[in-house]
């Protein structure tokens, strides 16, 4: 690799960083280190850390650094409005503070959709415009990739897909609001709509059959699922009908040429969500709009967030 950008991606557990080529080429994973604290200067520090790190895959020089952040920004200026899960970097001025920090030019973006631009520049979403990303994991991120740039909004907000509403009068979500696609296609909303749907077992009977209710997690709830479970059956269809109702929804604003479904949910649970999924979106849409709309598992696993955001460091800089 000649020079090369480090994409970072910053999670509320730990940090992780790549070198990559103006051309999307990079030397296998992403470094990682753990947070200690969710403290600024934590996060400051270990950013610091892996970028370090990771530039030694770059020997001829970095050019400048994308960071991914779990946070709604203020954009262009690159401040953290608001961060859930790290609120100790609500107000911080991150891409100044980071460019000082590293000796390079930083930009920032929202970490899923960091990771939407990563799979439209280099995963399972190349040549597809406009993409949509959906990342499923703990919660569901969102990002919109169109004409090529990712879609921000007045300020940066844009593509917070988690939390549209699939069903009016359904599960409260974290955001507050009722019957989001976050309350039905994350990991802690198959876990709730699993304990939900098996309320009516006695304790010891629920224990007998899935161990543990506080320590139930959806990638068990899937391996019930598969296994033939009714009712972790029923939770998965459910969240594949949800995401089904918005990608329909998806469809009609932006007429796609591609849906990705990223997340460890998705990627451990497609076949269980896409029976539900595309029948709910064939309901929905017309054939004209389905037709060349390619609906596809995202490829970069847990690095699109870094790739992505050094994609978007690269087109900072004025070479990708
Ligand atoms: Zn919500």
């Amino acid at each position: 690799m000649s020079d090369a950008v480090i994409g970072v991606d910053v999670g509320g557990t730990g940090v992780r960083a790549v070198a990559v080529g103006a051309d999307g080429s990079h030397a296998g994973k992403a470094q990682r280190v753990a947070l200690k604290t969710r403290a600024r200067a934590e996060v400051l520090g270990r950013v610091v850390d892996v970028v370090a790190q990771a530039a030694k895959e770059a020997p001829d020089g970095v050019r400048a650094v994308g960071v991914g952040l779990p946070a709604f920004l203020a954009l262009p200026q690159g401040e953290v409005r608001l961060a859930p899960n790290l609120p100790e970097l609500n107000g911080w001025a991150a891409a100044e503070e980071l460019s000082r920090a590293l000796g390079h030019p930083v930009i920032v973006e929202n970490d899923a959709n960091a990771a939407a631009y990563g799979e439209a520049w280099q995963g399972a979403g190349k040549g597809l415009d406009p993409m949509v990303f959906l990342g499923l994991g703990t919660g569901v991120g969102g990002g919109i990739v169109l004409g090529g740039e990712v879609l921000h909004g007045r300020a940066g907000m844009a593509g917070e897909l988690g939390h549209l509403t699939v069903y009016p009068d359904g599960a409260r979500c974290g955001c507050g609001a009722q019957g989001c696609l976050e309350a039905y296609a994350s990991g802690t909303g198959v876990v709730r709509a699993f304990l939900e749907d098996t309320a009516g077992l006695p304790e010891a009977a629920f224990k007998d059959l899935y161990g543990d209710r506080t320590r139930l997690t959806a990638r068990q709830v899937a391996e019930l699922a598969a296994a033939g479970d009714a009712a972790a059956f029923r939770v998965f269809a459910r969240a594949g009908t949800a995401l089904g109702i918005a990608v329909g929804q998806l469809a009609h604003v932006f007429n796609p040429a591609g849906v990705v479904l990223g997340g460890r949910l998705a990627a451990g649970a497609w076949d269980l969500l896409w029976p539900t999924l595309w029948e709910e979106v064939s309901t929905r849409t017309p054939k004209a709009l389905r037709e060349g709309l390619s609906i596809l598992p995202a490829k970069l696993g847990a690095d699109a967030g870094a790739v992505g955001a050094a994609g978007l460091a690269w087109r900072h800089v004025g070479a990708a």
